[in-house]
């Protein structure tokens, strides 16, 4: 709760993910954005990216979906299918926008 008012005050930007940190479901989608084009490499945020998708709804990942994040994060690199690909940036689109 303290975390999300020291959020706002900052401008919902912290300069790096730590780990166990909760992220919110846009953070989730920026950093989807990120994996994807092969430019999150931090274990700390990988995990808790999984993390976040396997516990949040808000986020209304299907469940196809979500194993091939999965598989793609499990692997440290985003290699799915280029449609696969398509879908999920298109997820972490809107997530971010959200
Ligand atoms: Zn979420």
């Amino acid at each position: 709760m303290i975390r999300s008012m020291m959020r706002r005050v900052t401008g919902g930007r912290w300069p790096e993910i730590r780990a166990g940190e909760q992220l919110s479901c846009p953070e989730v989608g920026r950093l989807l954005q990120q994996f994807l084009d092969g430019e999150l490499d931090r274990d700390s945020e990988i995990s808790s990216l999984a993390d976040h998708l396997e516990e949040c709804k808000r986020c209304g990942l299907e469940a196809d979906t979500y194993r091939k994040i999965k598989q793609a994060l499990a692997s440290r690199r985003a290699e799915v299918p280029p449609e696969s690909v398509e879908r999920l940036r298109q997820f972490g689109e809107r997530l971010a926008d959200s």
